[in-house]
């Protein structure tokens, strides 16, 4: 089962917390792909270009899952081309920073806006993870309005 434990450990907290509201929203939530090795990007990228998927797949090399700093989340009975929680969560991700594959047909993705925490750079995702963190009493309250029986 993927979790968050083998992100990079600069975005593993900002997964967490977006995980972490995806499923006050739905139980059913699950993370169905974390960090992938070459050989399982290599198997998606297969899958994606012989038609196999609705779903995009990077080229093996070019996904920053295999970098661990992108996470899936998505409801193994909704279509997640037509979950509003999907939409609503990239909204929010995009809000604080973070990239969101709704923007290119992959609704399930949440990457990070910086390369790996061990990078020379200054890593955003950290503050991605504050925002995400610091926010998450407010994303809750935004979230207990939208959906109140839930
Ligand atoms: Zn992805």
């Amino acid at each position: 089962m993927p979790s968050t434990r083998d992100l990079d450990s600069g975005f593993r907290d900002a997964a967490q917390a977006i995980f972490d509201v995806a499923k006050e929203l739905d139980r059913g939530f699950r993370i169905t792909s974390s960090r992938r090795t070459r050989a399982d990007q290599q198997r998606l990228w297969n899958n994606y270009v012989s038609g196999q998927s609705d779903l995009p797949a990077a080229p093996p090399g070019k996904s920053k899952h295999e970098m661990g700093l992108a996470v899936d989340i998505a409801r193994p009975d909704v279509d997640p081309f037509e979950d509003e929680y999907l939409q609503r969560l990239g909204e929010i991700w995009k809000e604080a920073g973070g990239i969101w594959g709704g923007d290119f047909d992959d609704p399930v993705h949440f990457e990070s806006p910086d390369g790996p925490s061990d990078a020379p750079k200054v890593s955003q995702a950290q503050g991605l993870r504050q925002s995400f963190v610091d926010r998450k009493a407010e994303l809750r309250a935004v979230f207990d309005f939208f959906n109140p029986f839930s």
